[in-house]
């Protein structure tokens, strides 16, 4: 019997192996042999195999215990899933496979009390993020406990996966889970206590581009830690100079997106892909002012606006944007047909910092007929004869632009031409700001804790 114990020892240690390096033939080989094998776990981690396998990107050894109806949410000492591990190491087919299985998201670790959605943005896989997102907006838990909950599920700690990954430095998590309705200025301390917000967690982390995401998201600079302190604070306090410039409360608000979930939330994926690429774009201008004479420079992959004008031919008066006279109409209303640039419509749109008293958001209209916004699309391009065969690929670049600056008001549509000098005001809004936003020496010397 002795030595009965020993071989299985034996046969176990080689199963976690097989399934550690995927060696198909030796996982079924040896479960054959003894299919009691199945159930058993590392010694100290309590590992499965299935939980090996996952953690490996195994998928040929997954689908085949999956098969054998291996259970997809065994538990390991720490209570961690197979989809946790997989969720952390960004196995992304595992994630599939174990979702696809049934495995359930909605569990939570004994260590730190997370679930799979915080293990796929603690570490950054965006994958894996997306793919437990989705799962989650079609399975029982969007039924049972609300899409919107899951998205703002808390750990042990009252983190968010949102928090986790403006922690880490995980911009495009970041992105993805705003995207998906994260609370952007959820605090860890739970109703009624102050702690941090993702802001104060990005400022730590020292990463700009969650920082960037946060602000345009609407974050807000103001709000104190357990500490008392802003997020500005922790950004000097952790050296991050860069991002301390972009959360000094002095310097000029980023622009946001309006009320994310009930308006931008609806656009369709392209014209939403162009709305953010040029609320980015004039907040990186912001940016470039805030950081002007301070010791920080910006990596700034952005076009250079001088010179890009040489390039481009002649554009109709008919594609050129009827609010700024600047840019070229990318953007669609629907239904009314009125077209204007990226930037107009966003400054249509949004609004520095959201009054979080104010809690009717008053829905914007089309600013040449006053109809209500059904949806916003990219614009078709109308000049269909035009001499550059690479016209249609180039407007939806906002990057067109334009000097002569005339056009006749009357030729945008009837009614509302009371709008119009307000939003031509708005209109180029790159440059709004643009001098009230001052990164002073003294702001260093706040930082006294
Ligand atoms: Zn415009
Ligand atoms: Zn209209």
């Amino acid at each position: 019997m002795g030595q009965g114990l020993g071989c299985t020892a034996n046969y176990e240690q080689g199963l976690f192996i097989a399934a550690q390096f995927g060696d198909l033939e030796t996982v079924e080989a040896l479960l054959e042999r003894d299919p009691i094998l199945i159930h058993q776990t590392t010694v100290y981690d309590r590992h499965s195999a299935l939980h090996i396998a996952a953690a490996n990107g195994q998928i040929e050894i997954v689908s085949m215990l999956l098969d054998k109806s291996v259970k997809p949410d065994l538990l390991n000492r720490n209570k961690q899933t197979p989809l946790m591990l997989a969720a952390m190491h960004g196995r992304i087919s595992c994630v599939k496979k174990l979702i696809e299985a049934g495995a359930n998201i909605l569990m939570f670790d004994s260590s730190h009390g997370r679930t799979c959605l915080h293990y796929a943005a603690y570490y950054g896989h965006s994958d894996c993020l997306q793919a437990i997102l989705s799962a989650a907006r079609t399975s029982h838990v969007a039924a049972s406990w609300g899409y919107a909950r899951f998205v703002n599920v808390r750990d042990g700690k009252g983190a968010t996966p949102l928090h986790l990954a403006a922690r880490q430095r995980k911009p495009e998590c970041v992105h993805i889970l705003l995207d998906n309705g994260a609370l952007v200025c959820a605090s860890t301390g739970g109703y009624g206590f102050s702690g941090s917000t993702p802001l104060h967690l990005a400022a730590r982390g020292g990463s700009l581009d969650c920082i960037r995401a946060l602000l345009a998201w609407g974050a807000d600079r103001l709000q104190r830690d357990q500490s008392g302190r802003i997020p500005y604070l922790v950004a000097l306090k952790h050296k991050h100079g860069a991002c301390a410039a972009l959360l000094n409360p002095s310097s000029a608000e980023p622009l946001v997106w309006p009320s994310p979930l009930k308006f931008i939330s609806e656009l369709n994926a392209e014209a939403k892909a162009l709305l953010e690429n040029a609320l980015m774009e004039a907040n990186r201008d912001r940016e470039k002012n805030i950081l002007k004479g301070t010791a920080y420079t910006l990596p700034s992959p952005s076009h250079s606006d001088v010179g890009t004008d040489d390039n481009i031919s002649e554009i109709s008066d008919t594609e050129l944007c009827c609010i700024c006279f600047d840019q070229v109409c990318t953007i669609e209303v629907q239904d009314c047909g009125h077209q204007m640039c990226a930037q107009c419509t966003l400054a249509l749109c949004c609004h520095n910092k959201p009054n979080p008293t104010n809690a009717s958001i008053i829905a914007p209209v089309c600013p040449f007929c006053r109809s209500s916004i059904a949806q916003l699309v990219v614009a078709k391009v109308k000049n269909a004869n035009h001499n550059d065969p690479d016209h249609h690929d180039t407007t939806a670049s906002s990057k067109l632009r334009r000097s002569r600056r005339s056009c006749n008001l009357s030729d945008g549509g009837g009614g509302g031409s009371s709008s119009f000098k307000s939003l031509s005001a708005m209109g180029s809004f790159g440059k709004m700001g643009r001098g009230s936003g001052r990164f002073t020496a003294e702001n260093e010397l706040v930082d006294k804790p």
